[in-house]
């Protein structure tokens, strides 16, 4: 055979190959349907715990978790829609990690999804991580089927190109019940994220199979582990899209003292002027917003180069916008617990979405602190100081400025959308341990910049922080 007709005799193998493997999928598809029932609308309700992505305690603990004393899910998947309700209770003691610990009482969260054109894939794939929502998804695409063994266990595993082009693989058991989900979902710090939902104890409900106990896993780590204790199959769901949210004010420039610039938003960054180059203060968010931060830097202090960025804390909201500072060549000053956890997370591919970071293939390089660090250039100097005995994040910083009497901080202190007049009852725990913190320091601010902006666009004060943390004379 020549070479040319090995091709062809090789491709026309390959296709007939690919429309078994797709006839194959479309005969364990049907199976699962079967074997577990039509499912138009479920409501399941129950308890457990969830945990907040990227807001562990240190670099290699778990995601920390909340009770969720309950839990009630409804899903319309002919309308692709879902209404998740739970009332969220404090689970750890002392509040370690972030997440808005500690929750005082119950705490009432909703989540809705109502699918469109428009939704991003992140959000619409919630729907597609339950048993229905998989074989709906599969269904409708083009899905192949291998075995494998997991474990000692024969499953049959139903993959599909998602919309993000990582593929979505059901694992089938030898009863046609969807025993896990796993799928790659993009996250600006982590890249290509692993995200995975396990069902088991499974049980009939008025003629469908539902599983009883529900773990999912984003990065590694659970975000959900529920037990459900109720489900209602095929009953009326009314599920109301919620209201986007306001369009948050443009980012603007505001020179706060000669050569030191805020850099407005719902996190806020510092610029300030070293005479060669520019520090900046945090690089939160995303991707987007750590472009738009270089820019505004840039256009403060015109000319010059960033050299280095502050990273206050690794949870992933004060660190998602990090690495397109790597791509611009700034050093990241961060606490050194967390260099080998940047160097590793920031080694993960991301192809499902690349930046730039990934596709200049940029090496990080970092300047590290543990207790103090001092940093000169031109007029000013910035001084870097763990926060002792924090229960928000193992390497957290607080970034003081003491010529022009500016303190920069994250989560130690987050304000409230308006100026308090009395102090709070229950008083945060953190609040009294950091206005000890700024006295041990001898740290004495004229004026606070939280990293989460103020609702209002105030200047906050000292005395505000004493207010809250019940020190106001
Ligand atoms: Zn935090």
């Amino acid at each position: 055979m020549s070479p040319k007709r090995f091709m062809i005799a090789a491709v026309a193998g390959c296709l007939t190959m690919q429309f078994a493997q797709a006839q194959d999928a479309k005969a364990v598809l049907d199976a699962a349907q079967k074997a577990m029932g039509k499912l138009n609308t479920v409501e399941y309700s129950g308890s457990g715990a969830d945990f907040t992505l990227g807001q562990a305690f240190n670099p290699s603990s778990a995601w920390p978790k909340f009770n969720d004393k309950s839990y009630v899910r409804q899903i319309d998947f002919d309308k692709n829609a879902s209404h998740m309700h739970r009332i969220r209770t404090q689970a750890n003691d002392p509040p370690r990690g972030g997440g808005l610990q500690p929750i005082v009482g119950e705490r009432p969260e909703d989540q809705v999804i109502v699918v469109g054109d428009k939704t991003p894939w992140n959000q619409a794939i919630e729907v597609v991580m339950t048993p229905q929502g998989f074989l709906n998804a599969a269904s409708k695409s083009s899905a192949t089927v291998k075995k494998q063994t997991v474990a000692g266990k024969n499953f049959q595993v139903v993959s599909f190109a998602a919309p993000n082009k990582a593929q979505v693989m059901g694992y089938i058991n030898a009863q046609n019940l969807v025993e896990k989900i796993a799928t790659k979902i993009d996250n600006p710090l982590l890249g290509d994220m692993p995200y995975e939902s396990e069902f088991s104890d499974y049980k009939s409900v008025n003629g469908i199979q539902f599983p009883m106990h529900i773990v999912q896993k984003q990065g590694g780590y659970p975000i959900l582990d529920l037990n459900v204790s109720d489900v209602k199959a095929n009953v009326p769901v009314t599920i109301q899209a919620s209201n986007p949210p306001a369009a948050p004010a443009a980012p603007t420039t505001k020179k706060l003292a000669d050569g030191v610039f805020l850099l407005t938003g719902a996190y806020q960054s510092l610029a300030v002027d070293f005479k060669d180059y520019i520090v900046v203060i945090e690089g939160p968010q995303t991707e987007a917003r750590g472009t738009a931060v270089i820019e505004m830097a840039k256009a403060a202090i015109p000319g010059k180069p960033i050299k280095y960025v502050i990273n206050t804390h690794n949870h992933i909201d004060h660190s998602s916008g990090l690495r397109p500072f790597v791509a611009e060549g700034a050093i990241v000053v961060t606490n050194a617990i967390n260099k080998p956890y940047f160097e590793r997370v920031w080694k993960d591919p991301h192809t499902l979405n690349p930046d730039k970071m990934a596709m200049m293939h940029a090496k990080p390089r970092f300047e590290t602190m543990t207790q103090t660090k001092v940093m000169t250039g031109g007029d000013h100097t910035i001084e870097l100081h763990h926060v002792d005995g924090t229960m928000h994040n193992e390497g957290m910083m607080l970034v003081w400025l003491p010529k022009e009497r500016i303190l920069v901080e994250a989560d130690e202190f987050n304000v409230l959308p308006q100026a308090p007049t009395a102090t709070p009852n229950p008083i945060h725990p953190y609040h009294p341990h950091f206005v000890d913190t700024l006295d041990k320091l001898k740290i004495d601010p004229q004026m606070i910049i939280p990293i989460h902006a103020p609702g209002d666009g105030r200047m906050v004060t000292k005395n505000e922080l004493l207010i809250m943390a019940g020190r106001a004379h």
